[in-house]
């Protein structure tokens, strides 16, 4: 089947941008723009160059095994000139602008660009190398600057502008009001409306800004490299498992090395007998960039100082009201009120947690800070007496996904036929997946596996998007990437719950992208702001632990025994535990976050010391001293590390989480977790509505009212605090 080859530019611009449905922890630098160059690219350089060429592959997915590392900046050149010509064709238009021949030209330009970087992206996520990591610092720097140079250009915003001011008289359906609507504020709220003399400052800001956080992320790596702990002794490593020593064993050094990425710092705290030890590695941890020539302090303070300055230059009255004016909570006031609703609960249930622990160690000696994850897994251990291994044989890859397709048949009446198309890697299986009419709705590829070659963690992405624009219909390839170990040969994969829950997230983001019947690439599949679009990936996790769900898919491998319900519920229950310590560390980092961004540019001229300010904003809320935040401001690079990134944003994970809870709760409410009715409308205005139409809109459609936080709570095992609070 061939395809036209359609992305657009604004898939493109979404690459640039922090990825939707990522759930990478780290943050996505926006590189810096150097200065604009000439760009030009020969006949000869392109010649075989597999991106100039029609793709007669099976769905139109990328000729894989055709494309080198060596063609895509030849390929992403031309489609910088290609895009050039197109922006110049609109704004010369003799013509006077119309939504055809400027809106939905826009959307139109840019296919080639399209392509090469969406390729270029997924595939620097999951088989990258040297020369493609060196790339990466040449392209990414290059499009920021061309896509500055579209949306700061006065011709094109003085079109954009026409066709807005005109759109009450131009009998626009549903959609395309909608597109000029999104098209309009993006020039906006980059600055093209602006004197430029504004202009000029923005733009003075945003560079100075750009070396800062550079500089932040930069001294950020160097710190986190430079701490290690090298342990040889046999008292050093006590407690510490087989499989984690084999991971931290270093050659050279013949010893054990643990450093300071998240996920062996946390087992190193578990694990860990060494009382000496966790105490130096945490420490390293939460002090890193904190003094002499590495001190990300004042860059911290610097950044919130230009941020609070450029939102009052556009009329805002501090940087989060900037950023949350088309999000869900709409105000900082209105996501700190939120969160504080979580906050209470969560710190009460961690003062609970502490008194536990500290009952466990009896008067040996006064629990601390760097106790707390050792002594939880203890205590998690001592209550619900579970071991992983005890579980896994009920989830073996194949069965968990096809639960989550029989899911999505029951739920939304779509199926999924697994096909043969060469995928980037000999482990991606791919599904052809098709809606109630045996339509086709889009290419389902899946790589499930870690490799070396591949980044951590795990999410959705596509290499293309769904477009439907004069009637081509063009559909969408979506990807899901998990990081399962690979099993032994002839070994089955068998999954650990919280991968489970993670296969049916993702699932949830590709569904998302599936299911769009929206017709512009702008407000297709995955779109909304960050406060939502988790939602339609979270609430399906909840389907994983039903027992009518279990029943279809949890069964022992071997024996086709349905996972016994007493060790479901001490699977569950152990995930419950330790809630109150995660709740606190996550609302304590988002609250500081918000506070940073709340600063007008006065209040955040007078702050000198970064920690003491976030030592006042964290003892305001009555954090205790046994749990620091997840991240602190010197290593906060979520926020301080892009130009934006997740600055007043960090709280919109568990945003999503009262609209997930929320949501699943009407499911419980119809007694069926299939029920036909609400599966229809969540289907109508969730998985097909992209960004339609406002975020909370949507939300109401599909549920009737606007999400009540109570599931939320009650998830989390917390007391529902009685109503009177909003
Ligand atoms: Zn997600």
């Amino acid at each position: 089947m061939k395809l036209k080859r359609l992305i657009g530019l604004s898939l493109v611009a979404l690459l640039l941008g922090a990825c939707g449905a990522s759930d990478q922890e780290d943050a996505a630098d926006d590189a810096p723009a150097p200065a604009a160059d000439e760009i030009s690219v020969s006949d000869a350089e392109l010649a075989g160059n597999p991106f100039m060429e029609e793709w007669d592959t099976p769905y139109g997915v990328p000729p894989f095994s055709d494309i080198e590392n060596a063609h895509y900046m030849p390929a992403i050149k031309k489609g910088i000139l290609d895009l050039r010509a197109e922006i110049d064709a609109i704004v010369t238009n003799p013509e006077a602008p119309t939504f055809e021949n400027t809106i939905v030209a826009l959307e139109l330009a840019g296919e080639l660009l399209g392509d090469v970087a969406s390729t270029f992206g997924n595939i620097t996520g999951t088989d990258t190398d040297d020369e493609l990591r060196a790339l990466e610092s040449e392209i990414y720097p290059m499009l920021t600057r061309e896509f500055d140079a579209i949306t700061l250009n006065p011709d094109l915003w003085a079109r954009v502008k026409a066709v807005y001011e005109q759109r009450d008289s131009l009998d626009l359906d549903e959609q395309d009001a909608r597109l000029l609507e999104l098209r309009h504020r993006s020039f906006v709220r980059a600055g093209a409306a602006f004197t430029p003399e504004v202009k000029d400052q923005i733009a003075e800001i945003n560079a100075e800004m750009s070396a800062l956080t550079t500089k932040f992320s930069q001294n950020l790596l160097l710190e986190t490299k430079a701490f290690t702990l090298e342990l040889t002794a046999d008292d050093e490593i006590a407690g510490l498992s087989d499989d984690f020593k084999a991971a931290i064993w270093d050659e050279e050094k013949e010893a054990w090395v643990v450093g300071l990425n998240r996920s062996s710092y946390e087992t190193f705290m578990v694990q860990s007998e060494n009382r000496e030890l966790r105490e130096k590695l945490f420490n390293g941890y939460r002090l890193r960039a904190t003094t002499g020539e590495r001190d990300n302090g004042p860059l911290a303070i610097k950044i919130a100082q230009l941020r609070a300055k450029r939102a009052e230059l556009m009329g805002y009255d501090s940087h989060a009201d900037y950023i949350l004016e088309y999000n869900m909570a709409k105000t900082p006031k209105g996501a700190e009120d939120f969160l504080l609703r979580v906050w209470r609960p969560g710190l009460e249930r961690a003062k609970e947690e502490r008194a536990d622990m500290q009952a466990m160690i009896g008067d040996e000696f006064t629990f601390a800070a760097h106790d707390w994850w050792h002594y939880a897994e203890k205590v998690r251990k001592a209550r619900f007496d579970l071991d992983e291994n005890e579980t896994k044989p009920y989830f073996k890859l194949e069965n968990v996904r096809a639960g989550a397709f029989e899911m999505a048949n029951r739920l939304f009446d779509i199926t999924f036929e697994e096909v043969d198309v060469e995928g980037w890697n000999p482990v991606v299986v791919s599904f052809d997946v098709k809606d109630e009419n045996g339509e086709h709705l889009g290419l389902f590829m899946t790589d499930m596996y870690a490799r070396d070659s591949k980044r951590g963690g795990a999410w959705m992405n596509s290499y293309r998007s769904a477009s439907n624009i004069n009637g081509d219909n063009i559909r969408p390839l979506i990807t899901n990437n998990l990081n399962l170990p690979m099993p032994p040969k002839g070994e089955p994969t068998l999954m650990r719950f919280s991968d489970v829950e993670t296969l049916f997230h993702e699932f949830g983001h590709g569904l998302h992208g599936l299911m769009t019947k929206i017709d512009y690439p702008t407000f297709s599949g995955v779109d909304g702001p960050r406060d939502y679009t988790e939602f339609p990936a979270q609430i399906l996790e909840h389907w994983t632990s039903q027992p009518e769900m279990l029943e279809l898919y949890a069964r022992h491998y071997e024996t086709g025994e349905v996972i016994p319900s007493d060790l479901v519920e001490r699977m569950l229950a152990a995930g419950n535990h330790n809630q109150g310590f995660a709740t606190t560390e996550y609302v304590a980092a988002s609250l500081l976050d918000l506070r940073w961004h709340m600063l007008s540019s006065e209040e955040a001229a007078q702050i000198t010391d970064a920690r003491a300010f976030e030592k006042e904003v964290l003892e305001g809320y009555g954090l205790i001293p046994e749990i620091e935040p997840r991240y602190r401001s010197n290593y906060f690079a979520h926020i301080f590390s892009s130009s934006t990134g997740y600055s007043s944003g960090y709280y919109a994970y568990l945003w999503s989480e009262i609209l997930d809870a929320d949501g699943f709760d009407a499911f419980k409410q119809a007694e069926n977790i299939f029920d036909p009715a609400t599966a229809a409308r969540l289907k109508k205005w969730v998985y097909e509505a992209g960004g339609l139409r406002p975020a909370d809109e949507l939300y109401r459609n599909f549920r009737g009212s606007d999400p009540s936080i109570e599931p939320l709570l009650e998830g989390r095992g917390f007391a529902v605090e009685e109503a009177g609070g909003n």
